[in-house]
């Protein structure tokens, strides 16, 4: 037998995801630059925590949630996901278990009846998480929650409700391992960048150049797929799905989207609901 390696749609190697949390204004700006380069991700939102419409803030005040009606129209311009962040942005962990529940379930429905999607993604608050926040999480249908550790590598998660990223965007290795990413070429595996962060970072260090600088040299690639962490979480659940005969010579194809696969030397595509001989 060959060896088989995931593609991502129109059969490219490589995945890059961005996922920022707390809806605060500065999320306007950074959506600007990133789909500038063709660039999109996820953000992660707490509807317990929108001030009211007419929020002033004090001069200097660098952390800024926006108001409801302010949120909908920037993300609505957008191409990115709306996920969970908990309803009032507490710590899973010590909570008692209904109340944990609750700031998952209350968040996704508050965001959904908002947003008009389905939620179904979660960055962890503070990145605190243990193993009964993962089984809250499942019970709440969630699919996949980041943590905020840093691997400095490009393999897909093994376990999507313990989501770690490739870095975050202050991290000094940020354009080394993006450039170790874009110059690499026959990987083994699928490649995967998942960069993370808040917004209001960049206003708070004066340095919009980080994100700029990642996403111009990141951007506009041929061989890289720009995708929301639902997009790429979805994606990967259809290739898992995939049915094969014993000889390797037949898939079929039983999702909604069509997957892109190499086998041994061969390109492989299967459209949606379709059976190929390869
Ligand atoms: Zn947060």
């Amino acid at each position: 037998m060959a060896n088989m390696i995931m593609r991502f749609p129109g059969g490219v190697p490589k995945a890059l995801t961005l996922s920022y949390d707390d809806g605060v204004e500065q999320d306007e700006r950074l959506i600007e630059i990133a789909e500038k380069y063709g660039i999109k991700g996820t953000f992660n939102l707490n509807s317990g925590c929108f001030p009211p419409e007419d929020v002033a803030y004090e001069k200097g005040t660098i952390h800024r949630r926006m108001p409801l009606q302010k949120a909908k129209e920037v993300y609505a311009k957008s191409s990115w996901e709306i996920a969970a962040h908990a309803y009032t942005h507490a710590s899973l962990v010590g909570l008692s278990g209904n109340i944990a529940t609750d700031e998952i379930l209350h968040d996704r429905k508050e965001l959904e009846k908002h947003f008009g999607t389905i939620v179904r993604g979660f960055a962890y608050p503070f990145g605190a998480y243990d193993d009964r926040s993962v089984d809250i999480l499942k019970n709440c249908s969630i699919c996949y929650a980041r943590t905020v550790e840093s691997t400095h590598d490009f393999h897909l998660p093994k376990d999507w409700l313990r989501l770690p990223a490739t870095c975050h965007h202050a991290d000094p290795e940020l354009m080394n391992l993006a450039k170790r990413f874009a110059e690499t070429k026959d990987w083994w595996d699928p490649m995967f960048f998942y960069l993370w962060g808040h917004s209001y970072e960049f206003e708070a260090c004066d340095n919009w150049d980080v994100i700029e600088e990642f996403c111009k040299y990141m951007g506009h690639r041929d061989d890289i797929w720009y995708a929301t962490n639902i997009e790429i979480y979805d994606y990967c659940n259809a290739f898992n799905q995939l049915i094969f005969n014993t000889e390797m010579t037949k898939c079929q194809n039983p999702t909604s989207r069509g997957i892109w696969f190499t086998y041994g030397e061969k390109d492989v595509y299967v459209p949606a609901g379709a059976a190929v001989t390869f």
